[in-house]
């Protein structure tokens, strides 16, 4: 998973940028880096680490000047976490001119794609997906860049949200399906692009729009154009950005994520047949959705875990005995609120269950009487190629278990989950045409006649 930002027209869009990829910070912290042109010339600055540590002490007039520009956060998923060559964006002398590319997303036949490339001559500097972009595009026929990025497009399959800038100025493109956001908006005279709104709020950007899948939008000197690449009755919008990955303050189309976010914990708390005498959330992923099923459930919210903020990302590491420590460097109960008390903790999700046995042990030792999970999505039985961080289905605690042994596995008296349709009915898509849900029923996101052959 990633986060990307991008300018055009926006003076000091260097700086603009930075700020605007912090506000996604929560989308990657592993590696954030930037892309501008001025004069015709590009820059690039790029560095492991979060937003504020990479543009550290950044003369942002000299390194990142302009007023057209692209910018990536990183997530630690596939891939070597410390190979620098895998920092976006990535940058490439092609014939058609100098460019540089940022991606969120991830190519489900990156692997053919590479060795056919590899077979005919590419040689690959990184070990990242995006890089395909340009090894395409530098092959593709055609008329002019947006025509090129066509032919590319319809090569590459899976899940992207995609910025390039070009010598004229940006290409946007978002797959047939909308796997990942991707959304624009107006600042001043010029206009800004964000995986999610929460970036336009800092600058106060208006008329913000969702892009349209399978859409790519042209922005240069001459205004802005959209020309359309591949149409689908699908939308296949990734369930876990609104369950957990974006930030509730967002919006995807007119609606913000915290309202779906309600709906979730509102169904959850509706089916919900146990007596309780308090309900916590685990923050702040959560934080709504315990509400939520508190108001319907009638049984009271506390704030009964508090989360230590500054324990970033030290903790967020591959090691199973990491990410225990973590988890309890994380969270800590408020005892006052759970000794003696029957608690329903609600979280998101369940992934590795990591999460959910810690915070189960902690509340027990806090004095719970009883501990019953409720999570405000369905069981995870299927790992995702299509970006999110839901691994191998080994390391999923869900597939193969009843809801007695998920509860036994983290010490809890009870665990209930919503189903996949009352996933779909929370956040309107009751004829499943408009959200990928296959980490939760196994299904192929996109039909088999629409996949493109390589
Ligand atoms: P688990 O601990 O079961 O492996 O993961 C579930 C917990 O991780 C939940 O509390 C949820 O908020 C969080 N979570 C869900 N998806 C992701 C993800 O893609 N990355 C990270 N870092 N956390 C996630
Ligand atoms: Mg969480």
């Amino acid at each position: 998973m990633c986060g990307i930002v991008g300018a055009f027209g926006v003076p000091e869009c260097g700086r603009k940028l930075s700020l605007m990829l912090k506000s996604l910070q929560h989308r990657g912290q592993e590696a954030a880096g930037f892309a501008t042109r001025d004069d015709g010339k590009l820059y690039v600055h790029k560095d492991l680490g979060l937003v504020d540590e990479v543009v550290k002490h950044l003369d942002f007039d000299l390194r990142l000047p302009g007023s057209v520009g692209i910018g990536h956060v990183r997530y630690p998923t596939t891939g070597d976490p410390t190979n620098r060559e895998n920092i976006q964006p990535l940058q490439a002398h092609l014939t058609c001119g100098e460019v540089a590319v940022v991606c969120n997303g991830n190519l489900t036949n990156y692997r053919e794609l590479r060795e056919r490339l590899e077979a005919s001559g590419s040689i690959f500097r990184s070990t990242s997906d995006t890089e395909v972009f340009l090894h395409l595009l530098q092959r593709a026929g055609g008329n002019g860049i947006v025509s090129r990025l066509k032919s590319v497009l319809t090569q590459v399959e899976g899940a992207y949200s995609l910025l390039i800038l070009t010598p004229e100025g940006l290409l946007v493109a978002r797959d047939p399906y909308g796997f990942r956001p991707l959304l624009m908006a107006r600042h001043e005279n010029g206009f800004m692009f964000s995986s999610e709104s929460c970036a336009f709020d800092l600058f106060k950007a208006t008329d913000r729009v969702t892009l349209k899948a399978g859409t790519i939008t042209e922005v240069n000197a001459v205004g802005v154009a959209t020309h359309t690449f591949q149409t689908s009755d699908y939308r296949r919008y990734c369930a876990f950005e609104d369950i957990y990955f974006t930030r509730p303050d967002s919006f995807l189309g007119d609606e913000t994520v915290d309202r779906r976010r309600w709906r979730l914990g509102e169904a959850l708390g509706h089916k919900n047949a146990i007596e309780a005498d308090v309900v916590v959330g685990v923050p702040d992923s959560s934080n709504t959705m315990a509400l939520a099923f508190a108001e319907k459930s009638g049984i009271p919210f506390r704030f009964g875990l508090i989360r230590n903020h500054y324990t970033g990302r030290t903790f967020i590491t591959p090691s199973q005995v990491a990410r225990e420590l973590g988890v309890r460097m994380k969270l800590n109960p408020v005892s006052d609120i759970i000794e003696g008390r029957r608690v329903i903790v609600v979280d998101d999700s369940l992934v590795r269950g990591t999460t959910m046995r810690k915070v189960a042990e902690l509340l027990r030792e806090a004095g719970a009487v009883e501990v019953h999970a409720r999570l405000a999505s369905p069981r995870i039985i299927h790992p995702c190629f299509w970006g999110i961080d839901t691994p191998r289905r080994r390391e999923l605690l869900a597939p193969g278990k009843t809801d007695e042994e998920i509860a036994a596995a983290c010490h809890l008296d009870s665990v209930d989950f919503l189903t996949v349709e009352e996933l779909r009915a929370a956040l309107g898509d009751t004829d499943a045409t408009r959200y990928c849900t296959t980490c939760f029923t196994g299904a192929k996101p996109v039909p088999e006649h629409e996949m493109p052959t390589v």
